[in-house]
């Protein structure tokens, strides 16, 4: 999900609005905002999609930042442990 706005010159800007990053400024074309905007890895997006996967304790993710994640989520923070 992108907001647009459009400049004084004609281009455009677009935000994501899920981490509400500047994706692109000053882009010429719709089309050209379009391809910008599908090779934005959204660090939001992506930590939702992992939250709603998953953290599931039966099938422990293999790689290392996702076992972090997945253990802090069963066991809770381990400074209470
Ligand atoms: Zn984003």
């Amino acid at each position: 999900m992108y907001s647009h706005t459009q400049n004084e010159n004609g281009t455009y800007n677009t935000r994501c609005l899920h981490c509400f990053m500047t994706v692109a400024s000053a882009v010429e074309t719709q089309e050209e905002l379009g391809q910008l905007e599908t090779r934005h890895i959204c660090p939001e997006k992506a930590l939702a999609d992992l939250l709603a996967q998953k953290i599931s304790p039966n099938r422990p993710p293999t790689a290392p930042d996702e076992r972090a994640t997945w253990q802090s989520a069963v066991t809770g923070p381990s400074d209470r442990a």
